[in-house]
């Protein structure tokens, strides 16, 4: 007999081990991280480390988040299921199923092609039917569907991309890494009434994010 593992044990596990005993206390953002199926979006090789504490790569020099920092960013937008939602990096597209579960609608964007491709297949046999998939420079954001409530950036950024704030909504919640290319701080900016208020949220360590208003490929 063949046997089909079932992960929700494991994502039981990632949930009760490495996000509520770092202070991941939003039940939405808890609900949808112990319900994605992480394990379709890793390798099949690497299939067994999916729940584990840690990123793993997807091929193109790119990895998956670690589940806290997936859990963390995501907080930090405090979605409420009404949110035009913006992310800049899909890579594996774990980050954009989160997104999906939490906002009315997903744009997302990834600068390699086939790894958008790959993320598309995978959300769409997953049922997803409010992301829009892009294959371009994210920097430069995404005019058609502006202003956007939340936008997060899953590489590091030397600095914030400047589209990329001129597309947040009043209100609106942007994250993002910023630093050098090893290192970087987790940067929250809120929109309010023309101003942007910049809070730090802690370290963290992302690949980078490449283009105009990122790092020189
Ligand atoms: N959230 C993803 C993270 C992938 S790593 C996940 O958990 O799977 C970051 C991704 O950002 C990479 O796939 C990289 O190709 C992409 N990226 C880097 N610069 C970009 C840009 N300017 N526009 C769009 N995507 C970019």
């Amino acid at each position: 007999m063949v046997h089909i593992p079932d992960y929700r044990l494991a994502r039981e596990r990632m949930v009760k081990n490495q996000l509520i005993p770092r202070g991941i206390k939003n039940h939405r953002v808890l609900d949808a991280m112990g319900k994605v199926p992480r394990d379709r979006f890793v390798e099949e090789a690497l299939v067994n480390e999916a729940y584990n504490d840690h990123p793993l790569p997807i091929g193109h020099n790119q990895t998956i988040s670690q589940p806290y920092i997936v859990a963390l960013m995501t907080e930090a937008l405090k979605l409420t299921g009404k949110e035009m939602t913006l992310e800049i990096g899909t890579g594996s597209g774990y980050q954009t199923a989160i997104l999906a579960e939490l906002s009315k609608r997903v744009c997302t964007i990834e600068r390699v092609r086939p790894l958008m491709v790959k993320a598309r297949t995978v959300l769409a046999e997953l049922g997803y039917n409010n992301i829009l998939f892009k294959a371009f420079d994210g920097t430069l954001g995404w005019k058609e569907y502006e202003p956007y409530d939340a936008i997060i950036i899953t590489a590091g950024a030397p600095k914030i991309p400047q589209p990329l704030l001129d597309q947040l909504a009043d209100g609106g919640r942007l994250i993002v890494p910023v630093g050098n290319r090893f290192r970087q701080e987790l940067i929250k900016a809120t929109r309010k009434k023309g101003n942007i208020i910049q809070k730090n949220l802690g370290g963290c360590r992302f690949v980078d994010l490449v283009g105009v208003h990122g790092w020189k490929d």
